[in-house]
């Protein structure tokens, strides 16, 4: 696999392979089509800075998911700026933060968002918007163009906000060798081929709808079809599409599906309420021979859903992994299915370094130490990662990014603190050498904990692990959804308290047909959790909000339910 440029690399494919479909209109364009248009749009944004070379200037975009979107982020990777994709979904101060915050040098926008640019430039910003809207121009062969650059970060890149979860969303400059490096990895990892058919339903702002489900099958000369905002029954329709009783030929089926756990159990939700003929195609859209892959990631998966997924698909099992906007994916459970062990996010991925370092302690901890020798408890630590993935900076914020990084012992590079906590763990069967596991999947299994900001949760002097109780907690059948919070308390430090969403049956599971208590719950989970772990506080609600990548921010949701006291 050489290591190219994405612009590079869409022109080594077969020019007559379609690179691009949108689902509801069947509209599809071949990776000719796409190297003409990225190579055309790369001119006209040459053009209009009327001179001055485009190299690392930000260039923002607000484009609606599809092939429009695809040509704006390529072009602007190939005349070597910083493509600073924002979401239309974003408020206007929101997106004029991002403008400002990035620098940006223009806004281009699709017909659709036009309103939305004027608006958001409306307000003390000097650069004028530019009316982008796609020109043929057709530049010759793709041939023409193939000069096999090798990416280097001073070919521009793409700024990704994070998520906004903890804090306000922080710009993460990703250039193109890094970019690289991120689809490189997974390249190997979950092995796209041309053949892939991927179902895009995700946001294209984000590391998981861009990298993972956008620029890697770009690299891989596989098909991407758009299907956006997701809706869980045009989703199922697209995915039985192909196997309903009269086909439309057009509708080739989709072998890999990467989205957050909440699409995943919406998904689950839907299926019950389809037509029967079409439950059973729906059925036969996910079997393993069919869906080549399933993954899952993003924020924590809760295992019922995964076990849910399996007996509907009839054997196919969800693969979780873990990443973020500052490393894309850094640590994935493996093609074989032996390997997708519960709760486990699985190992290092091709070409990421990882290391847990002991959070109380502040040692790393090696393989086969994972255990403390006195006390006999598992060692948490704080997940570092460093390599050819990991992104070079927070945009404009220097400290913050001085902060995360700490210098190795070794004087082999710095480590980026990703604040995540985890255990290790080594699980007989899902290793290396192990059947088929591939070499990279060595050594202990990272399991989550959570945030050391959120979800670890010191109390009594144990430091329990928020996403721990969720998982215990959403194996009961009468919860729905769950968020495990940590709050002050004089007599522990902090006690554990959990925000529920009633299941249907929990609704009705109490005594005499009421809603299911605290009570209810406490005796529930007495089986399961040890006293410390068990909440202390359970507040049902009606639901819990979340953001466009299904993470809920923990201290938001504190204040909404208990108040400003606990501040
Ligand atoms: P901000 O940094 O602005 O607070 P954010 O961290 O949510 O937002 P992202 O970079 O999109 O922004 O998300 C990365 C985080 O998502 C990780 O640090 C981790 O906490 C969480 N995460 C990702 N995958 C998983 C997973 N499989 N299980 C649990 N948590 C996950
Ligand atoms: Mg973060």
């Amino acid at each position: 696999l050489p290591r190219l440029a994405i612009f590079e690399a869409i022109k080594k494919h077969d020019a007559k392979s379609t690179a691009v479909v949108h689902s509801i209109s069947g509209r599809s364009f071949t990776y000719g089509e796409l190297v003409n248009d990225v190579a055309a749009a790369k001119d006209k944004l040459q053009r209009n800075t009327g001179g001055k070379s485009t190299a690392g200037e930000r260039i923002a975009f607000l484009v609606e998911n599809g092939y429009d979107y695809v040509v704006t982020l390529l072009g602007i990777l190939a005349a070597h700026a910083i493509a600073v994709p924002l979401s239309p979904a974003f408020p206007a101060h929101e997106l004029r933060y991002i403008l400002d915050q990035s620098g940006s040098l223009m806004l281009l926008s699709s017909e659709k968002f036009q309103d939305k640019a004027d608006e958001v430039l409306s307000e003390g910003m000097e650069t004028a918007p530019i009316n982008y809207k796609q020109e043929k121009i057709m530049l010759g062969k793709a041939d023409d163009y193939v000069t096999l650059e090798e990416p280097t970060s001073d070919m521009g890149g793409m700024m990704l906000y994070t998520s906004g979860t903890t804090s306000r969303p922080k710009g993460v400059l990703l250039p193109q060798d890094v970019l690289t490096a991120q689809s490189k990895s997974l390249l190997e990892a979950w092995e796209y081929t041309s053949k892939d058919v991927l179902l895009h339903v995700l946001p294209l702002h984000h590391i998981h709808g861009t990298v993972n489900a956008l620029l890697t099958p770009l690299f891989a000369g596989s098909t991407i079809e758009f299907q956006f905002p997701f809706n869980a029954t045009t989703t199922w329709s697209r995915l039985a599409a192909p196997f309903v009783e009269t086909p439309d030929p057009s509708k080739r089926p989709i072998t890999f599906l990467t989205v957050v756990p909440t699409i995943y159990t919406r998904l689950l939700a839907s299926h019950a309420t389809l037509p029967p003929s079409l439950q059973l195609a729906a059925k036969t859209a996910l079997h393993p021979t069919n869906l080549r892959l399933n993954i899952s990631g993003s924020a924590a998966l809760p295992t019922p859903v995964k076990a849910a997924w399996t007996t509907l698909s009839t054997g196919n099992v969800l693969l979780e992994r873990y990443g973020m906007t500052e490393v894309g994916m850094a640590l994935s459970c493996a093609l074989p299915f032996s390997s997708r062990v519960d709760g486990s996010v699985g190992w290092p991925l091709p070409s990421v370094q990882a290391r847990l370092v002991d959070t109380e302690t502040h040692d790393v901890i090696e393989q086969g130490e994972e255990v403390d020798r006195e006390s006999g408890r598992e060692r948490q630590g704080e997940i570092q990662l460093r390599g050819p993935t990991v992104f070079r900076e927070y945009w404009g914020n220097e400290a913050a990014t001085a902060k995360e990084f700490v210098e190795g012992e070794d004087g082999k590079g710095k480590w980026f603190k990703t604040g995540d906590v985890a255990v290790r763990r080594r699980v007989a069967g899902a290793e290396a050498g192990e059947g088929s596991q591939p070499r990279w999947a060595s050594g202990g299994m990272y399991f989550i904990l959570g945030r050391q900001s959120a979800d670890i949760i010191k109390t009594g002097g144990e430091k329990v692990s928020a996403l721990e109780i969720e998982r215990e907690m959403l194996a009961l059948p009468e919860i729905a959804e769950v968020a495990v919070v940590g709050l002050p308390s004089e007599a522990w430090g902090q006690k554990v308290a959990a925000v529920v969403v009633l299941s249907e049956l929990g609704r009705t599971a109490g005594k005499g047909g009421r809603e299911w208590g605290a009570l209810d719950m406490r005796r529930a989970l007495k089986g399961v959790l040890v006293g410390y772990k068990i909440p202390q506080e359970f507040r049902v609600v009606g639901g819990i909000g979340r953001n466009a990548m299904g993470k809920v921010n923990k201290k938001e949701l504190v204040r909404e339910v208990w108040g400003e006291r606990l501040e």
